[in-house]
């Protein structure tokens, strides 16, 4: 079917109401629940095929999170929906004033190939509480995953009012071409920008989950601890995570004791050679992995660094020495590379975050309140987070969404709910009392200073 007809069933579907009775809602959202308890086992078997992905480690990352979202909407959805009462300016009496939510239609869903399966349905689960239809299109890159979820959708889920597509950048372009009523997409900055351009033919408005160079700033507070957590929100899914800390900025007399403590914990992990554990994945392409190979010489690699391209092993790799100026540190790794920087303090950590754009996270590991306060004041990124890294995502009340280059618009909890409604305001004045004479004209005088007197 092509993306014209698909969008048009769809909308005859949303337009006969069925999707806004808070029963179809929850009845969608359990039978989501269903889906993922009675068919996990395909869909971490299918993450495993594509990115070597653990599945404890695709339960965790993934499915986890997706429930945990369907749990929060089930429990809040009844007061998301509830109207919102408004005040009313005197003048205006007797009448009342309130908003309500609405669905906003039909929405487009395109997710990347990272987390291909929680990046198209946690959005997923916000646009159907908020009583969407939507079509989702999960990423090529991942075709395991994207086959399992075509396959197990339709089985659960209502079929007049979601879809799964499957395909590639034509089928990509074909849907974007539609006038949706809202697009999400999650991904890379290139396609961003494609993806706001076809929006704007329309003027459909937009979520851009996007990415950039999370940092992470490593100051006073326990080494190993600290190490443990950033190489655990590093080089999960072999470090190919939105939010994984891209690179650490440290002072110089702790570089050398958390660089061995950071190879420490991946030897904890991953043992001394993460190409035999079951727990470490594999870099998605080829092209992906010759893109990262060519970034080791651009720092001296402190630990790692061993790599197979026929089975895109790439070792987690620790380096130092690192020139700001360097591929290494201009693109977004997206990868199990972990640059340190030495900065003389946390003042000119947050300078030389300051002087690059946005990013979607920003990490302190630090005991110290004061620094704290510093970092959560001057720091400007999508989301910030405290001696741990990555795991802040699974917090449904936080909302989850980039700044500047690293995305617009967030989801998460209720903020997946507000992404996808339209708050619509309604004022109602009865006609008994005509009190809006004085403000009819013609206007004298007396009107005039009455008017000035009241408003
Ligand atoms: P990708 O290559 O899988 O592309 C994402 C989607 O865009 C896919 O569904 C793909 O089919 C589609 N697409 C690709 N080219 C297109 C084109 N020319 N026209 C229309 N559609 C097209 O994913 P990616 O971009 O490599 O993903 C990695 C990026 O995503 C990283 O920058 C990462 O930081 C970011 N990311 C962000 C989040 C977040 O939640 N903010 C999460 C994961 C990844």
């Amino acid at each position: 079917m092509n993306a014209a007809t698909l969008l048009a069933d769809h909308r005859r579907f949303f337009d006969t109401g069925a999707t806004r009775p808070v029963e179809w809602r929850r009845g969608q959202l359990e039978a989501f629940l269903r889906l993922l308890s009675e068919k996990e086992d395909e869909l971490t078997g299918a993450l495993e095929e594509d990115l070597g992905k653990s599945r404890t480690e695709g339960f965790l990352s993934e499915v986890a999170v997706v429930r945990a979202e369907l749990d929060f909407a089930l429990k809040h959805l009844d007061s998301w929906m509830e109207p919102e009462k408004v005040s009313v300016p005197g003048g205006l009496r007797p009448a009342r004033a309130w908003t309500q939510a609405r669905p906003l239609g039909v929405v487009l869903i395109i997710g990347p190939w990272n987390y291909p399966m929680q990046l198209v349905l946690a959005p997923l689960v916000g646009a159907l509480a908020a009583g969407n239809a939507a079509v989702i299109k999960p990423s090529e890159l991942a075709p395991a995953t994207s086959t399992a979820l075509a396959r197990l959708v339709p089985l659960y889920l209502d079929r007049s009012a979601v879809s799964v597509v499957e395909g590639g950048v034509e089928v990509s372009t074909d849907l974007l071409a539609q006038a949706w009523d809202h697009i999400f997409y999650t991904g890379g900055e290139r396609v961003g920008k494609i993806v706001m351009k076809a929006a704007a033919e329309h003027l459909t408005p937009v979520t851009l989950e996007l990415g950039g160079k999370s940092p992470a700033v490593v100051l006073d507070g326990d080494l190993r601890t600290m190490a443990r957590r950033l190489a655990h929100g590093k080089f999960m899914n072999a470090a190919q995570t939105c939010v994984a800390p891209d690179y650490v900025l440290t002072t110089p007399d702790r570089a050398p004791a958390l660089a061995e403590a950071l190879a420490e914990a991946v030897r904890e992990f991953y043992g001394s050679d993460p190409r035999e554990s079951g727990d470490y994945g594999r870099i998605i392409t080829d092209d992906h992995f010759d893109r990262l190979v060519k970034l080791l010489p651009d720092g001296r690699i402190v630990s790692g660094g061993r790599h197979e391209r026929a089975e895109r092993y790439l070792e987690p790799t620790i380096l130092r020495e690192v020139d700001p100026g360097s591929a290494l540190m201009q693109e977004e790794i997206f990868g199990p590379l972990l640059p340190i920087l030495e900065v003389v303090d946390l003042d000119a950590a947050i300078e030389f975050i300051a002087a690059r754009p946005h990013p979607l996270a920003a990490y302190l590991f630090s005991d110290s309140g004061e620094h704290l306060t510093e970092f959560t004041q001057r720091v400007q990124a999508g989301g910030l987070a405290h001696n741990v890294s990555t795991i802040q995502l699974a917090v449904p009340g936080l909302p989850f969404g980039g700044v500047g280059t690293s995305g617009m618009g967030s989801y998460h909890g209720y903020e997946s709910f507000r992404t996808f409604s339209h708050r619509q305001s309604v004022f109602s004045k009865p006609t008994r009392m005509d009190t809006l004479r004085l403000a009819y004209p013609p206007f004298g005088p007396i009107k005039r200073k009455l008017l000035r007197k009241l408003l």
